[in-house]
């Protein structure tokens, strides 16, 4: 196969020089850190005091874990390095409503996220011939804009079209002659659904490739949507806490997702032991992210599943390459490529006096897309014959919710009492969709 590389010295950078390279990183790292009023409290608690005191890349298991947790109680500037007139954008995580997780970037932070979001979209083949379309949420979300500049680096044209609307998308595939496509692996799938009920011909369109990521998605899902639309499906993982997509992505290979190591440095460690695992078994990813002034985030921890695979990669990149994401630690669920808690159901139900002691989240697939169903209780003063307020109290509560998920969930009302109940801590989510990661 012939491999096309963005920036090949340091994509085939001998793992010595990149080790040397991520060393001097780390420093620079821990001294922008030092700048934030979060880690100069956290790191003086963990005796390091200036980036002098990092020796070798081992010091980086004296640096405390991130957590998300911890983020949210920085909101809004505990993370922030630089003086405010410094940063030209914010991003934030996707679904996060209350205190949200922001990250703010510097014009230097935004054009090096966006030459590792080049990197990736070369790699894959891609040239400034490919009219590409990025089918994903433009927005406080990192994927509409870290791809749509990405993909005016390496010089194709970009479509900003957005997520949605498969009718339009198809118009504009046609009338530009779309080669490449963005969109969440759920969104290519629903669109391949329209294309057949619309009488769209495959023929018709000029589409190669289409990256895929913000979710789960299984080897199979993959196989089906290359077959489906005839093009090349690559996975592409990121996260806004890390800058967004361009951290770890395929290459040409298709076989374990190449993390960038010159502005990452990766670990895997067990969730609950805290304590690396070895090569090839899976755990927690936890990230450091090496060149960013505007918000430095060390030793971050993800929640995402996945482990390093072993041995080169056949393409001549030396940066390591992380299985396919499987899910998370955690009990975020991403439905439809949205972040959503459990916790948020819950805080916005909960505070409606009708609503009753207990609430169960179902999801399943419909066709290719995720459904949320939210069962609430309802008080049995609220609970009568008459179906009229009833609905109307159904449709309160799917409002509630959409507004603070901003999913459109199905509302079923239930008898107090008649919703399982669990011995020992509750059990809130019921998650039908077929497992087959
Ligand atoms: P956000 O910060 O809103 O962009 O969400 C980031 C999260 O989406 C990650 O931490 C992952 O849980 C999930 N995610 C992103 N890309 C992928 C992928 N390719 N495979 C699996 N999960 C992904
Ligand atoms: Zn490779």
């Amino acid at each position: 196969m012939n491999h096309q590389y963005w920036n090949e010295k340091i994509e085939k950078m001998p793992r010595k020089e990149l080790e040397v390279w991520q060393l001097e990183r780390l420093k620079d790292a821990v001294g922008v850190s030092l700048r934030t009023p979060f880690y100069k409290n956290r790191l003086s608690q963990a005796g390091i005091k200036s980036p002098g005191d990092i020796k070798t890349l081992e010091d980086l298991k004296r640096i405390p874990f991130t957590t998300k947790h911890d983020l949210r109680d920085g909101f809004p500037y505990g993370f922030l390095a630089v003086p405010k007139e410094e940063v030209i954008r914010l991003h934030a995580s996707s679904g996060t409503t209350g205190a949200p997780t922001t990250i703010y970037f510097s014009r230097d932070d935004i054009s090096r996220w966006t030459s590792f979001v080049a990197r990736c979209i070369y790699g894959t083949g891609c040239t400034k011939a490919d009219v590409f379309q990025n089918m994903i949420t433009y927005g406080l979300f990192t994927g509409g804009l870290g791809f749509h500049s990405g993909g005016e680096e390496v010089g194709m044209m970009v479509i900003p079209s957005g997520a949605g609307n498969t009718t339009r998308q198809f118009r504009l595939m046609r009338d530009f002659g779309t080669t490449v496509l963005h969109a969440t692996p759920s969104f290519l799938l629903h669109v391949e659904s329209k294309m057949r009920e619309e009488g769209v011909s495959r023929d018709s369109l000029r589409l190669k490739r289409a990256f895929a990521g913000a979710e789960p998605y299984s080897e199979d899902t993959r196989r089906r949507i290359e077959q489906l639309l005839h093009i090349d499906v690559y996975n592409s993982y990121g996260l806004s806490e890390m800058n967004g997509p361009g951290v770890a992505f395929e290459c040409q290979e298709k076989n374990g997702l190449h993390i960038w190591e010159d502005g990452y440095i990766a670990e895997i460690i067990n969730p609950e032991t805290l304590q690396p695992v070895a090569d090839g078994e899976r755990g927690e990813l936890v990230l450091t992210i090496l060149c960013r002034e505007a918000t430095p985030i060390l030793r971050y921890r993800t929640r995402d599943l996945t482990g390093f695979m072993p041995g080169p990669c056949p393409c001549g990149r030396t940066h390591r390459r992380l299985y396919r994401i499987t899910g998370r630690s955690d009990d975020m669920l991403i439905i439809n490529g949205v972040n959503v808690f459990p916790s948020q159901i819950e805080e916005a139900i909960m505070a409606m006096k009708e609503v009753g002691n207990n609430y169960l989240i179902e999801l399943e697939k419909d066709g290719v897309l995720d459904r949320l169903t939210v069962k609430t209780e309802v008080t049995p003063e609220s609970f009568m014959d008459d179906t009229r307020p009833l609905n109307a109290l159904k449709e309160k509560i799917r409002r509630i919710l959409q507004a603070s998920i901003t999913i459109n969930p199905r509302v079923e009302l239930h008898e107090s009492g008649s919703l399982p109940v669990t011995e020992g801590k509750a059990v809130r989510v019921k998650d039908l969709r077929p497992k087959d990661i």
